[in-house]
């Protein structure tokens, strides 16, 4: 394989030459020339050129690496003129001096895998510093290569379209000597690379089909820019006084760890989202959820606080076979020119999977050493499931130091809810149900929290902190983004739409972290045109969107068959006052200072007409989302949740024809199978999770049942669960258990 991996490279070390030649490129092989002299001590090396922008470099090279006809030599070469800086072919400039013989020539006469090894050997004696370096293709298979060199500076991949690399070799007219190799085409070679590729990158420049050598190198000088200049990457409160930096900087993995700032502010993005051209969205048309969700997550996360192989290997964990849908997130057609995005094919039937099952590793990899964290909820939701998945599925080391520990009321949750949380304890993942409400259990935590001689004990006896994991975590609304961006995409796979084609999208909003990441997904050059966000009748959230009124002083919570859209305070609604507000960090602290106090505030007239040029709001009654549930399922043999029938009812009545609206489906019905029966007016319900959930596969809807819902349910029933007394001691006395059954001890 080896030999016709180089066998493929020589080819096009050949043609490529010819091809540069044509372009007029003979003056760079003069500068390539003066960079090996550079590396080899023959000449000084030419300082008076360096641009400031090459100044963050130091010593360090640029080292682009990519397949056969990506471009490196070329681009290599523009970067090396913008920057002031040598260039060093590695095919022309080491190998060939080296062996005082044409890359073809040595192939032939020592062969594949001599050669490769030659090749590695070849890398292994070659230093350069301050240089630009264009990799041969087959540079990254070997490792100890690939070692040497990384150390010497920052490894760009240049990621081209396979499809346009079999383009390019073709106009190269290198198929015709792959046509002589048996067996392996050059997509084959392609694919096989890929992770060597993978494996090495620092940065990936994303290429899009059609971007010229300059526009490439482009982004490789905003990569390494980005690379050297981590400090840029942080993040701020959104009550943070702009015209008072303060003196320390937040970095990623701080905001993971810390979750809320220390003023009561949520972290954002000082410099806000990157944004991706109409060519880059479109690369990502024909990849996996996995491939999409690594692009994405690699440029919103600095590649300093998470590694691109590590948020790789992360991202693989999180979207496995736990998801019992091969797309992760599928876009699903629904009636004339409504979708519907299954969010609830995660291991406990949420959207909430889609963060969850990612977070709990993003977390881990950015704690700091030598602590044991235990992160307490308290759950009367889908919150409480997804947590204990998503955390107890930790491994190794991370899995003996950090872990969660659930309250939930043992009268305020579902049947199947219950079943679901206590049916997976794990070590570091463990639910305790409480014979009290929801607002017992979460005042319990508070008051732990509060409490510096618990707190102060727990470090020291067993080096352990308490920590939280809700929703405002920045690590669980960045994983949203990503399936808001597939959705659409998909429907441009589909041909349902041309990308840039306007799209609605319409999302059942709780604590707004949904439509949040709906928000910033726009913010990245996805072309949503409206976002509407849907309530039921506990709707404080559209009553604001549709006046700038937030008010709490004459509601009360009233239950719905939406119990995971129940709210009063919508936590992550204070990120997009933000947003909206254009990072007024003063009118933000303002105005939730304010809510704390007074129970309400009024949004500033000109900023509610910048609000509802981003979203629109609407609310749903208990009976419309149950005519919905049933007028679907006549309709289109569908079953929504009721969550997804809260935002089909809101979608229906905002959207206008013209354009394709996706509704966000946050849940699977089975987990509200009493409310669902009660919509399709069936009767005679039965008593048992199991039985209801059997009767409804008979009524053969679309979706199918959910995988992880019946195992769950069907192993309940073996099992039953211990309640604790409403009683704080207790509850205290459960979590130094659980710190002492679970975790590493100190000392
Ligand atoms: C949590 C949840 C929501 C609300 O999402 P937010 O991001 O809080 O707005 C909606 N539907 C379901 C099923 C949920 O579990």
């Amino acid at each position: 394989m080896f030999y016709l991996l180089l066998k493929h490279n020589w080819s096009l070390v050949w043609t490529k030459k010819k091809v540069q030649d044509n372009m007029g490129l003979r003056s760079a092989s003069h500068l390539a020339l003066r960079a090996v002299r550079c590396s080899l001590g023959l000449a000084p090396k030419p300082k008076s050129c360096l641009s400031t922008a090459a100044g963050y470099l130091g010593e360090k090279n640029i080292l682009l690496m990519g397949p056969p006809g990506a471009g490196k030599t070329t681009v290599g070469r523009i970067v090396a003129c913008r920057l002031g800086l040598p260039a060093v072919d590695v095919d022309d400039d080491v190998l060939e001096t080296t062996w005082k013989m044409p890359v073809a020539s040595k192939l032939v006469a020592v062969g594949g895998e001599r050669f490769l090894q030659e090749e590695g050997q070849a890398l292994c004696n070659f230093s350069a510093s301050g240089c630009v370096v264009s990799l041969t293709g087959s540079n990254p298979l070997h490792p100890e290569a690939m070692q040497h060199v990384k150390g010497s500076g920052v490894v760009i991949y240049l990621d081209v379209d396979s499809e346009e690399i079999l383009h390019r070799l073709h106009i190269l007219k290198v198929d015709r000597i792959v046509g002589q190799e048996a067996g392996l085409s050059i997509r084959d070679i392609l694919r096989y690379r890929k992770q060597f590729y993978e494996k090495w990158l620092d940065v990936r420049v994303l290429c899009g089909r059609g971007d010229t050598a300059e526009e490439v190198a482009e982004k490789v000088l905003q990569a390494v820019e980005r690379y050297h200049n981590h400090a840029a990457e942080t993040y701020v409160s959104t009550r943070s006084d702009g015209e008072r930096p303060s003196s320390e900087t937040t970095h990623f993995s701080d905001v993971v760890v810390e979750g809320l700032a220390s003023d009561g502010g949520l972290y954002v993005p000082k410099n806000g989202f990157p944004k991706m051209g109409a060519r880059e969205w479109l690369r990502l048309v024909d990849m996996t959820y996995q491939e999409q969700a690594l692009v994405l997550l690699e440029k919103c996360i600095h590649p300093l606080d998470v590694s691109a192989l590590d948020l790789r290997e992360i991202i693989y964990k999180a979207y496995a076979s736990n998801f019992s849908s091969e797309d992760v997130a599928p876009v699903k057609h629904l009636i004339h020119n409504t979708y519907i995005q299954e969010l609830f094919h995660g291991p406990t039937a949420s959207f909430k999977d889609l963060a969850l099952q990612l977070m709990p590793q993003l977390f881990a990899h950015c704690l700091p050493p030598m602590c044991n964290y235990l992160i307490l909820v308290a759950t009367s939701g889908d919150t409480g499931s997804a947590v204990l998945s998503g955390f107890g599925g930790l491994r190794g080391a991370d899995r003996r130091r950090t872990g969660v520990l659930v309250f939930f009321p043992e009268e305020g949750v579902s049947e199947i809810q219950k079943l679901q949380m206590t049916s997976s304890n794990q070590s570091n993942a463990k639910a305790v149900s409480v014979r009290s409400d929801f607002d017992f259990c979460q005042k319990s935590i508070k008051r732990m929290f509060g409490e510096s001689g618990l707190t102060g004990h727990l470090a020291v006896e067993y080096g352990t902190v308490l920590s939280t994991a809700n929703s405002i975590n920045w690590a669980r609304l960045l994983p949203q983004v990503v399936y808001h961006s597939t959705a659409y995409l998909n429907l441009c796979r589909d041909g349902v739409i041309c990308f840039g084609e306007p799209v609605d999208v319409c999302i059942p909003t709780g604590n707004f972290g949904n439509a949040m990441s709906a928000v910033y997904a726009r913010e990245m050059g996805i072309p949503i045109r409206k976002v509407l966000c849907a309530s039921n009748h506990n709707r404080v959230v559209s009553d604001f969107i549709n006046t700038g009124d937030y008010d709490l002083r004459e509601r009360r919570l009233t239950p719905s068959h939406s119990p995971a859209i129940d709210i009063l305070k919508s936590s992550n609604l204070e990120r997009f006052i933000y947003h909206v507000s254009d990072g007024d960090g003063r009118l933000v602290k303002d105005l939730f200072t304010r809510l704390d106090r007074q129970q309400h505030f009024r949004l500033p007239g000109p900023l509610l007409g910048r609000v509802q040029q981003e979203v629109q709001a609407g609310w749903c009654s208990e009976a419309d989302c149950l005519a919905a549930i049933q007028s679907v399922h006549a309709q289109a043999g569908y079953i929504m949740d009721t969550h997804t029938a809260v935002a089909k009812v809101v979608a229906d009545r905002l959207r206008d024809a013209t354009c394709p609206v996706v509704i966000c489906s946050t849940a699977h019905y089975g987990k509200f199978a009493p409310a669902v029966f009660k919509a399709l007016q069936m009767e005679n319900m039965p008593q048992g999770p199991l039985e209801q959930l059997e009767t409804l596969r008979r009524t053969a809807a679309i979706p199918g049942t959910h995988r992880d819902i019946m195992t769950c349910v069907r192993g309940g029933y073996r099992q039953g669960h211990p309640v604790c007394e409403a009683d704080y001691s207790v509850l205290v006395e459960e979590v130094e258990n659980m710190i002492q059954d679970s975790f590493l001890k100190v000392m």
